[in-house]
């Protein structure tokens, strides 16, 4: 028996990029375990990615290129060849151009790898050349680094690692537990070295019952909390005055416009007691290092970048950003693109952008001329707002779908071709870290299964197929690789595994400015905002569909849609952990469950005007009243809550609203 062990990298959308290894006895892989020596990881996985290679081994698996033969949406499917799949989507590809033009082919992929040369590398190349729609937006993250653009002109942040140097640590609007696990360590690190951890959230998370103080303020109001926070730090003068002649500009500005934001004012707005907002503000205020963490749950709002735009103040009005152990960090993703050059992937030329949210309206106004649509990285059906547009959609027998799947998720039903796609470990990338600065190598462990190709292999047989020449097509992936990371010491990322990025240690990216505006300084009024449109100075807006806003009436609900589960990562492991996990289910607080006359695990009917689910209750005091939840991506029409969630697009950033949906639950008995 022959055994090798090795090294690769989690390429999940998560923001610990853990390293790991993999034993292989004869070709098979047998075991999967944490990388021991990885410095931010440190050896563990996590729940979902522990029995990773039960997905890849999975009965399930697609092996083998697949035609439709069925109706769309039943999983009828007969196996195809290679050659066979290629020539129909050439054939339907060409007719789709030549009928209506290259833009009514819709390219859309995300995050279910997050690796350099996998994710959205090759398949640039590909749509560009056919002259096809180009996606934009983003899902997650694309608003939060539009939101602290317009103030930093940068999106450098603090390393996440520097937790551990702080004597204050807010972890605001992030389940780090749950979804920024190997952080924790860090910041237990911290706490024993005497730092508080403040948690703020609209949820009672498990990170949550970790903290020494918990607040609560109601769902999308905590820009007015920051806004009275500032209030507090200029009429208390917990100012770096030095730092903010300095590095900034608009100072004058922004006390002007917090002024009227008093802790009684913003106690109103966020449901919190006055003395809790003062307390906030002046532990903030005093204690340093101060270090502030989130990530991207809060983008997910009508007016998502302002959260990021306000919170980013804070920082500048104390001067945190000199501190170790201070400032802000809500990804480092920036670090590794800096090292990365792209230029073998631009393609020229103008080509209609088609924002990844709208896929519901792309597929069902006639006004888009969507003909065909092409899947990979991703499950949009399930993941995107709006899924029941997205599901006529992909009922439309004029549209051409392709799906290149791992299994055939709930969009892959609908697909007239799905391609086998390989797993992580059977494929050779580099994944860039959001949440830690260290790049990743992933080796192949094994050889692909059956006839599962990687996504550079995809691209370069369509590319083929469809007669296109470029060179960058020839590379084999570890050149390609190579070829993107010029300044990288490759062969030491290569034996080890991991490699700190050159430059990043020690950072503080902002201490002595450093900021990538045009005047060089940290804009508190910004007239790029202004430029724009949108008030150049933090404020507060109530949402739409909110609490205040004319749907209220007849939705008194706001429902969140939060990661809840342990062993789901997006919708990656919900079909074949779902045993492992309780749920679907709306849960309730008790007040609301009351005056419905709803019981513990009652079946209940949420709806509003885009639908309706039923799901058993689960009543808990997790909640604030008038607050209902329903963790999200479970697969399967009936426990959808995409279905329900909010499409409207975010102020900036190219996002989407899901957090602020306004739904009625009531018995489903109660009905009848
Ligand atoms: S999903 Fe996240 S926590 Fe789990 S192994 Fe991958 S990177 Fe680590």
């Amino acid at each position: 028996m022959t055994t090798t062990t090795v090294l690769g990298t989690c390429h999940h959308d998560c923001p610990d990029t853990c390293g790991w290894v993999v034993t292989v006895e004869d070709g098979k892989a047998v075991k999967l375990r944490g990388n021991p020596d990885h410095p931010y990881s440190r050896g563990e996985l996590c729940p979902k990615v522990n029995r990773f290679l039960e997905r890849v081994y999975h009965p399930d698996r697609v092996l083998h290129p697949l035609i439709r033969t069925g109706p769309k949406g039943t999983g009828e499917f007969r196996r195809a060849t290679w050659d066979e799949a290629l020539d129909l989507v050439k054939t339907r590809l060409g007719q789709v151009i030549d009928t209506h033009g290259g833009q009514a082919i819709l390219p859309w992929g995300d995050a279910g790898t997050q690796g350099l040369a996998q994710m959205a590398f090759l398949d640039n190349v590909f749509f560009g050349r056919l002259g096809a729609s180009k996606q934009v937006g983003s899902l997650c993250g694309g608003t939060a680094s539009a939101g602290f653009a317009p103030t930093y002109g940068s999106r450098r942040n603090a390393d996440p690692m520097d937790v551990r140097h702080a004597k204050l640590v807010m972890l605001w609007a992030t389940n780090t537990f749950l979804t920024n696990r190997h952080l924790w360590p860090f910041i237990e690190e911290a706490r024993a070295n005497g730092a508080q951890v403040v948690v703020i959230d609209p949820i009672r998370t498990m990170t949550a019952d970790k903290a020494d103080w918990f607040i609560q303020p109601l769902p999308g109001t905590d820009v007015a909390l920051m806004l009275a926070v500032m209030h507090v730090l200029i009429r208390d003068d917990h100012l770096d005055h030095d730092y903010l002649t300095r590095y900034t500009t608009g100072f004058d500005q922004l006390t002007e416009r917090v002024a009227s934001w008093t802790p009684e004012r913003a106690a109103e707005v966020c449901g919190l007691e006055i003395e809790e907002i003062e307390r906030f503000a002046a532990a903030y205020g005093t204690i340093k290092p101060a270090f502030i963490r989130t990530l991207i749950g809060a983008e997910h709002r009508e007016q998502g970048a302002s959260f990021y735009r306000t919170l980013g103040c804070l920082p500048l009005l104390t001067g945190s950003w000199k501190h170790r152990g201070g400032g802000l960090s809500r990804s480092v993703g920036i670090y590794w693109e800096e090292v990365a050059d792209f230029s073998d992937v631009e393609v020229g030329g103008q080509r209609r952008e088609v924002n990844m949210n709208d896929l519901g309206v792309a597929l069902t106004d006639p006004a888009m001329g969507v003909h065909a649509l092409f899947v990979w990285n991703g499950n949009p059906l399930v993941s995107v707002p709006n899924a029941g547009a997205i599901r006529r959609g992909l009922e439309r027998e004029d549209l051409f779908t392709v799906v290149s799947e791992q299994f055939l998720t709930d969009t892959a039903l609908y697909a007239d071709v799905v391609f086998p796609a390989t797993t992580q470990i059977e494929q050779t990338d580099m994944v860039g870290s959001w949440g830690h600065l260290y790049l990743g190598w992933n080796h192949r462990a094994i050889e692909p299964l059956g006839e599962a190709v990687l996504n550079t292999e995809l691209w370069r047989r369509l590319a083929r197929a469809m007669g296109m020449d470029d060179p960058v097509f020839d590379h084999d992936d570890e050149t390609l690789l190579r070829r993107a990371l010029p300044g990288v010491d490759v062969d030491l990322l290569m034996k080890q595994g991991y490699l700190r990025i050159e430059g990043t240690e020690d950072i503080l990216p902002y201490a002595d400015g450093g900021f990538g505006t045009a005047d060089g300084k940290a804009a508190l009024y910004s007239d790029d905002l202004a430029g724009l449109g949108h008030d150049p100075l933090p404020g507060y807006v109530p949402s739409v569909e909110g609490p205040a806003g004319p749907l209220a009436e007849r939705y008194p609900l706001v429902l969140l849609t939060p990661k809840n589960h342990i062993r789901f990562l997006n919708t990656t492991y919900s079909k074949h952990h779902a045993e492992r996990e309780q749920g679907p289910y709306v849960e309730l607080d008790p007040a609301d469950a009351e005056a419905r006359g709803v019981a513990e695990g009652d079946p209940v009917r949420v709806w509003n005007d885009r639908g309706e689910l039923t799901l058993p209750a689960r009543i808990s005091n997790r909640l604030r009243p008038g607050v209902v939840a329903i963790p999200w991506a479970w697969w399967g029409e009936e426990a959808n809550v995409n279905i329900l969630t909010n499409p409207t697009p975010t102020n900036w950033g190219g996002g989407v609203s899901y957090f602020d949906t306004l739904v009625e639950a009531a018995p489903t008995s109660y009905l009848r």
